[in-house]
């Protein structure tokens, strides 16, 4: 299949690179031009452990190209994926303007039917407001289709993610779309959901505000056996070895950070306000995760005394092991307020330095 992939970031590059890996030809399109030029010479942007080969390999085979040409893109794909950035406004809400602008552009270049698939992180409506803004934009009126397919993989272990997903979501508005999707995933032998666009939607946002209620829950537990002299970490264990509840997730600690679930979380929050539903339970899990790093460093206190001119080391800066992304990094709290307290500061990262 000729896919394009629109946006050369985490998402965009493992995905590109995986479907190369399984034989499709991929041109991956970004707009940052120095990042374009660096894969070119075969210098990886980011981290991730397995890329640097599987780009390098596929790159040599002729199978995944690295363009600015957004139109070019578009114009020799049957498939384009857009993976670009969707990042919080200051209010939660998503802001949609990077996915608008390629959508704008994959309109005005669209020469034959595509099929257009939603892969960045988007709210429920998206993919009706990316088939709008399309047509909008066709010089003159030609087929298409917009298809959800949510992306699931975690940074510092992306390709091991995307060729074994827990499961594909498939959202598509009929049988035959979703089929071009099937096809292209069914080498990975994974389970596949295909539903309609707004399900698919919903299911992103609905998995990672899980996933965020339970760290959350389990640091308010944390506060609990803290004050009551039980210890947290055999708690966690008698809980997760509930099939039911399972293990992951489960660490009481600093709380989550990171590129996606502080921003799902209040965007989902958002979502649900836009559509009238207040999502108390949401705004809960938000208001336990902001009060952690302060925490951590309250139990320093208590536990050195003050904190002026001590010298504190903090070893990993990125928001989890194996990545270099800094993003809503919660070590950055902690230094921050660490700073305040008046304490020096010694950070390092085995790969995140940089950043
Ligand atoms: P990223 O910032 O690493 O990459 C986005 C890329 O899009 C950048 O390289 C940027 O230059 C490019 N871009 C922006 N506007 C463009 C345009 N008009 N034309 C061409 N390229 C453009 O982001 P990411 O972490 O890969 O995330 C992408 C999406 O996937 C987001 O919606 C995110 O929520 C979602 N997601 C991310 C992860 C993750 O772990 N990073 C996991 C699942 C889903």
């Amino acid at each position: 299949m000729n896919i394009c992939v629109v946006g050369t970031g985490y998402v965009g590059l493992v995905t590109g690179a995986v479907f190369a890996d399984l034989g499709n030809d991929v041109v991956c399109v970004d707009n940052a031009t120095k990042k374009i030029e660096a894969l070119r010479a075969g210098q990886m942007p980011i981290y991730e452990p397995g890329l640097e080969e599987m780009v390098a390999r596929n790159k040599d085979d002729g199978r995944l190209t690295f363009s600015t040409d957004l139109p070019g893109g578009v114009r020799q794909a049957d498939v384009i994926f857009i993976a670009v950035g969707t990042p919080p406004k200051e209010s939660g809400e998503t802001d949609l303007s990077q996915v608008e602008a390629v959508a704008s552009e994959i309109g005005r270049s669209m020469d034959r039917y595509k099929v257009v698939v939603n892969k960045s992180t988007v709210p429920v409506g998206t993919g009706e407001f990316v088939r709008e803004v399309i047509t909008r934009h066709q010089p003159r009126p030609l087929d298409f289709d917009v298809v959800s397919n949510p992306e699931f993989l975690r940074e510092g272990s992306a390709i091991e993610d995307t060729l074994r997903p827990d499961r594909i979501v498939i959202g598509a508005p009929n049988q035959q779309v979703a089929m071009t999707l099937v096809e292209l995933y069914a080498p990975l032998e994974r389970p596949m959901i295909i539903t309609d666009l707004p399900s698919a939607e919903v299911i992103k946002y609905a998995s990672n505000a899980f996933l965020a209620a339970k760290i959350s829950f389990i640091n308010a537990i944390a506060n609990i056996c803290e004050a009551a002299g039980a210890d947290v970490s055999q708690v966690m264990k008698g809980m997760g070895l509930d099939s039911r509840i399972g293990m992951q997730f489960l660490q009481a600690g600093l709380g989550y950070g990171g590129s996606c679930f502080p921003k799902d979380v209040d965007s989902l929050i958002h979502t649900a306000s836009r559509l009238g539903y207040d999502f108390k339970l949401l705004r809960s899990v938000v208001e336990i995760n902001r009060e952690r790093a302060a925490h951590l460093v309250e139990m320093m206190r208590k536990a050195m005394g003050p904190l002026e001119d001590k010298t504190v080391a903090v070893l990993g800066l990125a928001f989890k092991p194996n990545t270099d992304d800094m993003r809503e990094a919660k070590s950055l709290e902690v230094v921050r307020a660490l700073h305040a307290a008046g304490a020096q500061i010694r950070a390092y990262d085995p790969v995140a330095m940089e950043n």
